[in-house]
């Protein structure tokens, strides 16, 4: 099915535990790159495939309201913090999909460190017929070592999706790959909670509300 010219809506999920640098100049670049109306950042509630996260989920989506309050092109969506339990991206896709309609194409945000993984996640297979992805490259995962790291599985499934340009995303309406080539920045939520339990300063890692949102919460301590 084609469509020339459709909109296309990001949707960026993941932990953000809490939000960061690295999160919100790949979510910018994205945005500018591939022409995003809008990016939806959605907390997990409970991640399956990784440890629990430590700060709760009300302070993380805190952290992210205020991390992207200034930005339009940003939008804060709480469905899987409400669902509670463990988070699955298909679900979260799945309502999405049903609010906007078959007239917008969407598109999932990750990192390249986590697409390599899709093969873990619930019906993966299957989420090619509900989106297209746009992979970030990231410290590791440079452009040319994303296709030679994926298993041969993956590899395989993925062998037709590629594309290098933005238009052939709003064409099809779902089921391709773009990899992002965004400005590398070596920040991970894990060295941020590193850096503040060991009485490190994170200015300039997280915006300076996130900085005062966690020393007044005293997080990740
Ligand atoms: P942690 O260190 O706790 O594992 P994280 O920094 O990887 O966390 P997540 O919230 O797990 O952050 O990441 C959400 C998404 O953002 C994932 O798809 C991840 O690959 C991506 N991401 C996180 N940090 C970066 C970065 N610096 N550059 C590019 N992508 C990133």
């Amino acid at each position: 099915m084609s469509n020339s010219g459709a909109p296309l809506v990001g949707i960026f999920g993941g932990t953000f535990d809490p939000i960061h640098y690295g999160h919100l100049r790949i979510a910018e670049e994205i945005v500018k790159t591939v022409g995003l109306q809008k990016l939806y950042f959605v907390p997990a509630g409970m991640p399956r495939l990784r440890h629990s996260p430590v700060a709760s989920p009300q302070h993380r989506v805190e952290i992210v309201r205020l991390a992207i309050q200034k930005n339009p092109d940003f939008v804060l969506d709480e469905r899987e913090i409400n669902r509670g339990g463990v988070s699955y991206s298909i679900d979260t896709v799945r309502e999405f999909k049903q609010e906007f309609g078959e007239e917008i194409r969407l598109c999932f945000v990750l990192g390249a460190d986590a697409f390599i993984n899709l093969p873990e996640w619930k019906n993966w297979k299957e989420l090619f017929n509900l989106f297209h992805f746009i992979v970030s490259t990231r410290p590791g995962y440079t452009l040319t070592l994303i296709k030679e790291l994926l298993s041969k599985e993956l590899r395989e499934e993925c062998s037709q999706r590629w594309v290098s340009n933005t238009e052939s995303l709003r064409k099809d309406t779902s089921g391709l790959i773009f990899i992002a080539s965004t400005t590398m920045l070596d920040i991970s939520a894990t060295s941020i909670r590193a850096h503040i339990a060991d009485g490190r300063s994170v200015r300039h890692l997280v915006p300076s509300v996130t900085v005062n949102y966690i020393s007044e919460n005293k997080l990740y301590l």
